[in-house]
């Protein structure tokens, strides 16, 4: 999801995060999903093995590709995103653009944001070229169907909130820095827990400023009907009430549903590219996935696990941008960390770090995937007639859409990754039945 995506990135400190928002929700992925070892072992296996995804000769060879495509443009553009922050201490630009700031705003906090407006305006600018390739890809892929008038709106949008959520948060942690200027990276780790819960509830609230909803019941009332038997069994108590359709045919021919939100902005919804056009029982599929990720507990259990991590990360992330400025501040006309070009070089440390550390974070999502994989064919036992064919049918059909590569790169599995392959997936679907000779799921009784 790409708002709450932004949303936390927005914070910078954040960009460790990234990773965070698309994962427990979505059951797609336009780049995403891998498996456990076991599961990729039995993937790499020869290529003659029986495989559960498969694509039409035509589709395959685009599937590869465009992961090829896709796959460079993420390290491309992540690694490039370093890069200019670099270039730009280097040539102390930062510091060029803290003295103007000065010079035009008497406050303190104007200048503050007259700065982080140009951090971020120039950032974005240089990470558009990575996203406008990757729309014309998509575009001539035939999955994006956006045209450029619709593609530059929601950038222009995306800026604007950038600006506002992005600008308040980093002037907070700046002030936090400047405040404490030892032990500040403790007061940012306590900072980042509450906006990391806000960005979870706040998220579909924005999702409207980019794409048009309406209720489900209005053109699907079957749907609704089946998706509340899984509402039952799972007793995820989402009403009707709750359910959305979204407009997704404006822009993508890719097929998506997906809970998000947290307590009162809980909500599913699927896209009308899914609706109507896959089978309603493979809808169930992914929506029993997707209910696993609630049932299981996976959003406060990712937001421990990264509050965990992301309290060493800050630690050795202040030391390392406390060294930097000691060494070469007066090449980068720095005096202090705490000055807002100073800030910088924190920013610049956390994103070399959330970069070597996304293999980490992914494996972690995988984990959960799975789980959320497995709780979702047991949610439609009982409900589907054969859940292992439907969970098959439903990786497929989510796999064409996407145009998955069916054998990806094990290394590029490893570090992009945050679900695993559709491959994988689809392989262990077809192979889990815990209710053959009277047996019972891992998280139903029948
Ligand atoms: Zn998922």
């Amino acid at each position: 999801m790409k708002i709450a995506r932004l949303f936390l990135l927005a914070g910078c400190f954040a960009v460790l995060l990234a990773g965070l928002a698309p994962l427990p929700l979505t059951a797609q992925a336009p780049a995403n999903p891998t498996a456990p070892a076991s599961n990729t072992a039995a993937q790499s296996a020869p290529a003659n093995a029986q495989q559960a995804y498969t694509l039409p000769p035509d589709k395959l060879a685009k599937a590869i590709a465009l992961s090829r495509i896709r796959d460079i443009l993420e390290i491309a553009g992540a690694v490039w995103g370093i890069v200019f922050l670099w270039i730009l201490l280097a040539t102390h630009a930062w510091s060029g653009i803290e003295a103007w700031a000065k010079r035009v705003a008497g406050r303190r906090w104007m200048q503050g944001v007259l700065f982080f407006f140009a951090f971020f305006i120039l950032t974005t600018l240089a990470s558009l070229p990575f996203d406008w390739y990757g729309q014309h890809v998509s575009r001539s892929y035939g999955i994006s169907v956006q045209g450029w008038g619709s593609w530059f709106g929601d950038q222009a949008k995306a800026l604007g909130l950038t600006l506002v959520i992005g600008t308040l948060i980093l002037l907070l942690f700046n002030w936090i820095v400047r405040r404490w200027p030892r032990r500040y990276w403790f007061g940012v780790w306590l900072a980042t827990l509450p906006i990391l819960v806000l960005s979870l509830f706040v998220s579909p609230l924005l999702e409207p400023i980019f794409n048009k909803f309406e209720p489900l019941n209005k053109n699907y009332p079957q749907l609704v009907q089946q998706l509340e038997k899984v509402v039952a069994r799972t007793g995820t108590h989402i009403p009707p009430s709750r359910m959305y359709l979204m407009k997704a045919s404006l822009k993508t021919n890719g097929l998506n549903a997906y809970v998000s939100g947290v307590g009162a902005t809980k909500r599913i919804v699927v896209w009308d590219t899914t609706a109507g056009r896959i089978p309603d029982d493979e809808i169930l599929a992914i929506f029993g996935h997707e209910s696993g990720h609630y049932v299981l507990h996976h959003i406060p259990k990712m937001i421990a696990g990264y509050a965990f991590a992301l309290f060493f990360v800050y630690w050795a992330c202040a030391g390392c941008a406390s060294w930097l400025v000691r060494r070469y501040g007066a090449r980068w006309h720095i005096e202090e960390l705490s000055s807002r070009a100073g800030f910088v070089v924190l920013l610049f440390v956390i994103s070399i770090a959330a970069f070597l550390l996304q293999p980490a974070s992914n494996a972690f999502s995988r984990h959960f995937e799975h789980q959320a994989d497995i709780y979702g064919q047991e949610a439609i036992h009982g409900i589907v007639p054969d859940p292992q064919k439907t969970a098959v049918a439903a990786f497929n059909a989510l796999g064409e859409a996407w145009l998955e590569d069916p054998r990806p790169n094990p290394f590029i599995e490893f570090w992009l990754y945050d679900h695993p392959s559709v491959q994988a997936r689809a392989n262990f679907a077809a192979h889990y039945d815990p209710w053959a000779n009277g047996g019972h799921g891992k998280y139903f009784a029948h």
